[in-house]
């Protein structure tokens, strides 16, 4: 499956804020949004322009691409099932599938320091999605559903290194966790759980033109 490769701290000077996409440092001092908070690029100090209209909605879209580590193609894919989902909010819905995919709620149990490396965990197979072993990291979740760590990966010293990092940092309230390796998804998540700094609004806007 396709997925960005470049560097990482790009993006959130792209889009200006944290992006938590590379777990344990972006709790540092070494984050680069610490260090120099200004565009990527040659002359990005001089990017200072105010942005209005379409711009600010294509940024929007970016910044959550980017949060999820989804491609554009997989990103339409998701806005399309959310605009046929009846008796929603659009926006709120897309938020929530991307919420439910397995490599988010793996990082979200704190089984991962960050997206990236849920997901790549999940590739690697270390997870069983109600006593099944699964892979797919798009894999969607839903209520009742259990995630734990296989009887075999239990001693994978980067599952057990990201569960003690992330300790004290509190799961989302729509998760739980049973024992040190694993959790249920309790309910759907609310816009109000899904704690994001983004205007999903302005992405549906973009999509709708
Ligand atoms: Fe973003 Fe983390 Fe890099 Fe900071 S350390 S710029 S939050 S990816």
């Amino acid at each position: 499956m396709a997925r960005y490769n470049g560097p990482v701290c790009r993006l959130c000077r792209r889009e200006g804020m944290k992006l938590f996409l590379k777990g344990e440092r972006c709790y540092t001092e070494k984050c680069a949004i610490e260090k120099r908070n200004m565009p990527p690029g040659q002359h990005g100090r001089l990017r200072k322009a105010k942005m209005v209209g379409y711009a600010v909605q294509l940024r929007e879209k970016q910044k959550v691409k980017r949060i999820y580590g989804v491609l554009e193609d997989q990103f339409r894919g998701y806005f399309a099932q959310a605009d046929r989902t009846r008796g929603g909010i659009t926006g709120e819905t897309l938020l929530q599938l991307l919420e439910r995919r397995l490599d988010n709620v793996v990082y979200r149990m704190g089984l991962g320091t960050s997206r990236a490396q849920a997901r790549q965990l999940v590739r690697h197979g270390h997870f069983l999605v109600n006593g099944k072993k699964v892979d797919i990291p798009s894999y969607s979740l839903k209520a009742g559903d259990t995630v734990a760590v296989r009887e075999g990966s239990r001693a994978n010293t980067t599952i057990i290194h990201a569960t003690e990092e992330v300790k004290g940092r509190g799961i989302p309230e729509w998760l739980s966790l049973e024992g040190e390796m694993g959790g249920k998804v309790v309910s759907m998540p609310t816009r109000e759980q899904i704690n994001l700094p983004v205007q999903e609004q302005l992405i549906v806007e973009l999509y709708s033109k």
